[in-house]
């Protein structure tokens, strides 16, 4: 005998229902089937929302029964056509029966429990006729059984108990007698002893075939969904999400239990007893292998099997003075809860004993509160505890796995990795089984949540970055362009999975939570929304994606503004923009602190010398206890390539244009030549070297003239260039005579900074520096006589944008 259940989705439409039938007719020539089935996708949730309107004395009740009427129909038409009007009349009679009902309910205003199961008992009830219908007329030797003539229970409406010895008997002694090939079985419905109709529970028609499979010793157990198999967390939420080949019971059970809907939590006891095992197959991909859930379990998973979710949680806590050392609490708590029948799913206790804190459904939690405030009635009016809080909107996840409990650090690898992205965990709770550690957050980090545990236990640790790009000039555009180069690299070698989710300019914004497609991103550009920089902001927290990153390429103020709002949502900030870090040393500390306290990275190597490792260089030097004695240095590359090619054989104006032609100045090269972008590189290695100091106190000894310094416009400014030509090449003549080349140099000692035209002789490290190159000594404790030299381009987009690059992928590796 062959056991087969097809959900919801397996019979939603004709044309699932014809790939069941293709798999019935294989498996019917083989042995004969058992085949269980559930009300078609989506009907019982009608049945029941009918049911409530009615009860509420709303009509649209009828609105929703048409629908449901018109579906089976429908389904009919298409499976049998040109109307078998035997069947037809038969379908058509449960509905007409079922219309009664609702009607019935409208009337009285009133449905129970009792008449809520008998409404919902019509999804199965049809399915499993038209199913049956079906195969008859396409030769099969079918019958429907009505499983309420099999599974006798309890009362308990919605939700009923099974009654073993007679259910079992009930279903061997029919099988033993039945001749048919193929029995078809309406799922989740049931009678109780009483006669009355009940049901399994949501879900149960997975129930009802363990029932059947165990009552006949079947070899195995097949259901049959849409998905193909249980995989290691719900892969509607988790793309990378991927079916686990075996699973033992008691994970199976504890995945279900923590909201893995593809098994209904009852299922796997009345089979594990028998050691039957489950196996999971997808109905639109039937050559897919699956899940078997046995007794063998996942030899593969070293620590971790799958992670799971439930929604609509409420948390409850009771707490109080009044509670220490007193026993009974718990008891008196749980014993209420008991009484109002409401499932407590987790608990957690604070080692002082001074609080309880415990997880319901949010469906249960008003009637909790009354009811554990009036228990504790006397205690709380004369304050030993306090009135018990409600906490909503909440949601549980679960990382569960047989082998956790040999292994250590399990739950710090996935609080640490919650931590990093932000998602606040307001309670937690590990099984004493060590089978599976729960933490309850809010619903809206819930995704987020699944994918960040996901990356960090199932995903071969491919860590994925979200970029949120500003700025897309030169240096943006070749920063896009090598990470779309070097994408696959990456993942290999690095593990990490760099992923452009957001681009914006100072006028207009895309996005893609997937990833923007980086072969043709100009072109989505074009039709994109108008950008705002609270806008940018405000779509990064909605989307709410791990390990996300915001890098500024922009020289803009305002941006610089946002640093602090994304650190405090836990995003990461790279900038090549140096105005933050040169602003105020207020403003600086802040965003150090920021980042520290969110454990946020915050990166802007670029602010110094592009793509050089110099503030990483320093940084090691000072976290590695060595002391900076001073800094010389030659921090501007526009300006070297400015007096590298500037002589008497050319002019200074058409020097700087071309070094602003060829990207090597701020775009307001103003910033470059009075010696302020200088300033500021200084400034900031100062700061890094642990010096609290303010750009005014920098000395800043300009070559340029007065008349140059008071030009209001770029293009004055560039006009003052031309009337200065002579003062200019005074300053060249001057360095020549002495055999010198005049470079541009930052100094930094005792604390204090100074940047200015210089003239170097020959012999002198700065003296060959060529183009738009950089040079950075660092004179330390430990490089007293010869420095520590950092040398090589020190502007120019591409190496600027392997600078940013290389902060994201620092991100990645924290
Ligand atoms: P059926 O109607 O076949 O009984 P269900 O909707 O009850 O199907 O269960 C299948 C669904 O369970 C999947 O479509 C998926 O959305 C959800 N699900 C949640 N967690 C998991 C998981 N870990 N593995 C597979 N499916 C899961
Ligand atoms: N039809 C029922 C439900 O939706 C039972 C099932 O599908 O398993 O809950
Ligand atoms: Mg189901």
């Amino acid at each position: 005998m062959q056991v087969l259940k097809f959900g919801g989705t397996s019979v939603g439409s004709s044309k699932n229902i014809n790939k069941v039938i293709t798999i019935l007719e294989e498996y019917s020539k083989k042995d004969k089937v058992i085949c269980v089935v559930s009300a078609i996708g989506g009907i019982t949730d009608k049945l029941l929302k009918a049911g409530h309107l009615a009860k509420d004395n709303d009509k649209n009740y009828k609105l929703e029964y048409k629908s449901i009427k018109a579906k089976h129909l429908k389904v009919l038409e298409e499976l049998i056509p040109n109307n078998n009007t035997a069947i037809v009349a038969v379908i058509e009679g449960k509905l007409k029966n079922l219309k009664n009902l609702l009607d019935g309910i409208f009337l009285i205003n009133e449905l129970s429990p009792q008449t809520s199961d008998r409404l919902v008992s019509y999804g199965e009830l049809l399915s499993s006729l038209i199913i049956a219908e079906t195969l008859k007329v396409r030769g099969i030797n079918a019958f429907r059984k009505n499983t309420q003539e099999l599974i006798t229970t309890n009362s308990n409406f919605t939700k009923a108990e099974v009654k073993f010895e007679t259910t079992n008997k009930n279903i061997q002694d029919y099988f033993k007698a039945s001749t048919q090939d193929v029995t078809m079985l309406p799922g989740f419905i049931s009678k109780s002893s009483l006669g009355e109709i009940t049901t399994l529970g949501r879900g149960g028609s997975d129930y009802t075939a363990a029932i059947v499979a165990a009552a006949l010793h079947a070899e195995k157990l097949e259901i049959w969904t849409d998905v193909s198999g249980m995989y290691t967390t719900n892969p509607k939420l988790v793309k990378q999400a991927y079916p686990i080949e075996r699973i033992s019971y008691h994970e199976a059970m504890e995945l279900s239990h923590f909201g893995a809907k593809v098994l209904y939590p009852p299922t796997v006891q009345p089979v594990l007893d028998l050691n039957i095992p489950i196996h999971i197959k997808n109905t639109l991909k039937p050559e897919d292998r699956g899940t078997i859930i046995s007794n063998e379990g996942n030899k593969k998973s070293s620590t971790a099997t799958g992670i799971t979710n439930i929604n609509d949680i409420a948390l409850l806590t009771l707490q109080g003075n009044g509670m220490v050392g007193v026993p009974g609490f718990s008891k008196r708590l749980f014993e209420t809860l008991s009484q109002e029948k409401i499932n407590i799913i987790l608990i957690t206790q604070a080692s002082s004993e001074h609080s309880i804190c415990f997880g319901i459904s949010k469906d249960d939690a008003n009637q909790a509160e009354i009811a554990i405030n009036q228990a504790f009635e006397y205690e709380i009016s004369t304050s030993k505890i306090d009135p018990i809080t409600v906490e909503q909107n909440l949601s549980i996840i679960a990382l569960v796995g047989d082998n956790m409990k040999s292994h250590q650090g399990i739950s710090g690898k996935m609080f640490s990795a919650l931590g990093k992205n932000n998602i606040n965990i307001r309670a937690i709770a590990q099984g004493a089984s060590e089978r599976n550690i729960s933490a309850v957050i809010a619903e809206k980090d819930v995704e987020k949540a699944l994918n960040t545990i996901h990356e960090r236990f199932f995903e071969d640790n491919i860590k994925q970055l979200n970029v949120f790009i500003t700025g897309i000039g030169n240096v943006g555009e070749k920063l896009i362009d090598q990470i779309h180069q070097q994408n696959d690299y990456l993942k290999k070698n690095l593990k990490i999975d760099v992923r452009i989710v957001g681009m914006a300019n100072s006028k207009k914004m895309i996005f893609n939570a997937e990833g923007i497609d980086l072969d043709n991103w100009a072109g989505k550009f074009h039709h994109a929304d108008k950008s705002s920089l609270e806008g940018f902001l405000d779509k990064a927290k909605e989307l709410n994606l791990r390990n996300s990153i915001f890098v500024d390429i922009t020289a803009n103020e305002g941006v610089s503004k946002m640093y602090e709002h994304y650190l405090r949502n836990s995003i990461a900030v790279v900038a090549c923009n140096k105005i933050a870090c040169s602003s105020t040393y207020s403003n600086y500390k802040l965003l150090q602190d920021l980042a520290l306290k969110y454990n946020t990275p915050f990166f802007y190597e670029t602010n110094v010398g592009a793509g050089l490792p110099i503030i990483n260089t320093l940084n090691n030097l000072v976290s590695s206890g060595d002391k900076v004695t001073s800094i010389q240095a030659v921090l501007s590359g526009s300006l070297n390539f400015v007096f590298n090619n500037f002589s008497d054989k050319t002019n200074f104006h058409d020097t700087v244009k071309r070094a602003q032609f060829e990207g090597y100045t701020e775009p307001d090269p103003r910033i470059d030549l009075s010696g302020i972008d200088v300033a500021r590189k200084i400034l900031i290695l100062a700061r890094e070297n642990g010096g609290a100091m303010e750009i005014e106190s920098i000395v800043n000894d300009s070559f340029l003239t007065k008349l140059n310094l008071e030009s209001d416009t770029v293009d004055d400014f560039y006009k003052t260039l031309k009337t200065e030509e002579a003062h200019f090449q005074k300053l060249y003549a001057s360095a020549k005579a002495k055999d010198c080349q005049l470079k541009y140099v930052a100094e930094f000692k005792n604390g204090n900074a100074k940047v200015g035209l210089k003239e170097i002789p020959e012999g002198h490290p700065f003296y060959n520096l060529e183009g738009k190159d950089n040079i950075v000594m660092f004179y330390t404790e430990r490089y007293p006589e010869q420095p520590l030299i950092v040398k090589g381009a020190g502007a120019g987009a591409d190496v600027t944008a392997s600078g940013l690059f290389a902060d994201i992928i620092k991100v990645g590796s924290k």
